[in-house]
């Protein structure tokens, strides 16, 4: 038997109204902060990911599903959203738009990690881009949309955490003392750490080792080291977040996985959860577009993890509406009834009323508990006397009640079944 490959999953039928309301209350914040939506390829050259999010990287060290296809070109499954959105920013000549340009996406992406809760290795990302200012007051655009998208679905008790690191102007002698510090422990960092020290100095702030975090816990602040470019951006966040009162927590650890990070870098994290598992996070990257082949362009964008947005909605108890479903069956006691039963079932859903057809010869009875197992409320029943009278029974399956009323009059009847008839009155929960 064949199994969904280690780290996927098929997202079923019963899940979907959680994948439609995340998705639409992504796509009405998008609307309302005037971001438009981009689609780019699910692969890319491997090179731009290379480049992009750095080799000293989890991600490009470890986890991408990189291919050699027939022409002989290495491709690989996007790992994230950001770089081929600032490829598509260069290749379509959108610096020659009013800047900023803003711009969202719902992702496929595709890490080779270790699977666990919450962690896949396919898993979906809805995130926005704004391409093209420096303004500090972009940098709390992008935070104040994430934080407003997390609140219209009804999560609560989120943290914002919040880092300044820096840029090349201050973060070489930042991460040269970071060095130095964490030189005199380095028989004691745990492996991957030890690994760090020469490539990635940064990440050493960030691992949850225990061993290592109380190290962590004294290593120089780069906040406290910024240029004074740097410092006025972050300190104009700051007091901008506090403008629109949205709370925040500073976390000099917190410096995110992937190498394009300049000044303000941001995640929202799940109060009762270990910082292992955000569910979305961001930041400045003044330098990806110019690195990529660009003109030098600042911006600043996000990516939350839709996989986990769902978990945690189903871990708060929160309700969505149901993607409405036929609540009318049509049912047929003999062949000609079937025959007018085609016929009748087309008619209504031409008048937009949701219907589903029995299909085989099973009898009557068992029909009507097919109707009853999808859930359906009313039932129309064509053939015998009836029929030859031109009219047709309509049963109420709650109550079982039965009426016979013209044939003529059924899509009249059902009107209220058109479609999208429950859409904000039906809820419910995995
Ligand atoms: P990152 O750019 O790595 O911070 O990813 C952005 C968001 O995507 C994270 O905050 C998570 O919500 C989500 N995410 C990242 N990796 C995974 C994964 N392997 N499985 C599920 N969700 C993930």
């Amino acid at each position: 038997m064949y199994k969904a490959p280690r780290g996927t999953q098929d997202i079923l039928p019963p899940e979907q109204s959680y994948w439609c309301f995340v998705s639409q209350k992504a796509q009405e914040i998008c609307q309302l902060y005037g971001y438009k939506r981009i689609e780019t390829p699910m692969f890319e050259e491997a090179g731009l990911f290379q480049r992009g999010i750095g080799e000293g990287t989890d991600i490009v060290e470890k986890e991408m599903y990189t291919f050699q296809d027939h022409g002989g070109d290495l491709m690989t499954l996007r790992p994230e959203g950001t770089a081929s959105v600032c490829r598509a920013y260069i290749e379509n000549g959108m610096s020659n738009l009013p800047q900023p340009v803003r711009l969202y996406y719902m992702a496929d992406i595709f890490r080779y990690e270790r699977p666990q809760a919450g962690r896949y290795r396919q898993h979906h990302q809805f995130g926005c881009e704004a391409i093209g200012d420096s303004d500090s007051a972009l940098d709390v655009e992008i935070i104040e949309l994430i934080w407003r998208f997390y609140a219209s679905l009804g999560l609560e008790n989120l943290t914002l955490q919040l880092n300044s690191i820096g840029c090349p102007i201050c973060r070489p002698d930042y991460v040269r003392e970071l060095s130095e510090y964490y030189s005199q422990f380095s028989n004691v960092l745990c492996p991957n750490c030890k690994t760090r020290l020469a490539r990635n100095t940064l990440r050493l702030l960030d691992c949850k080792e225990e061993s290592c975090r109380k190290i962590a816990h004294d290593a120089p602040k780069i906040a406290e080291r910024l240029c004074s470019d740097c410092d006025t951006n972050f300190q104009q966040v700051k007091h901008f977040l506090g403008e629109i009162a949205i709370p925040f927590q500073i976390n000099p650890f917190l410096v995110r996985g992937l190498d394009y990070y300049t000044r303000t870098v941001f995640e929202i994290i799940p109060q009762e959860e270990g910082a292992q598992t955000a569910l979305g996070g961001g930041g400045r990257y003044d330098l990806l577009i110019e690195q990529l082949g660009g003109k030098p362009v600042p911006a600043i964008g996000f990516a939350a993890g839709m996989e986990r947005i769902i978990l945690n909605l189903n871990k708060q108890g929160i309700a969505v509406p149901l993607i409405p479903e036929p609540k009318v069956y049509v049912a047929h006691a003999d062949e000609e009834g079937k025959a007018q039963a085609v016929k009748l079932i087309a008619a209504l859903r031409q008048a937009g009323i949701g219907a589903m057809l029995a299909t085989g010869s099973r009898s009557l009875k068992a029909q009507l508990k097919k109707a009853n197992a999808i859930g359906a409320t009313e039932a129309v029943i064509l053939g015998g006397d009836e029929l030859k009278r031109g009219t047709v029974v309509l049963r109420n399956m709650a109550e079982g009640k039965q009426e016979e009323i013209p044939l003529g009059e059924v899509a009249k009847r059902l009107q209220g079944y058109g479609v999208g008839y429950d859409r904000n009155n039906e809820c419910g929960t995995l």
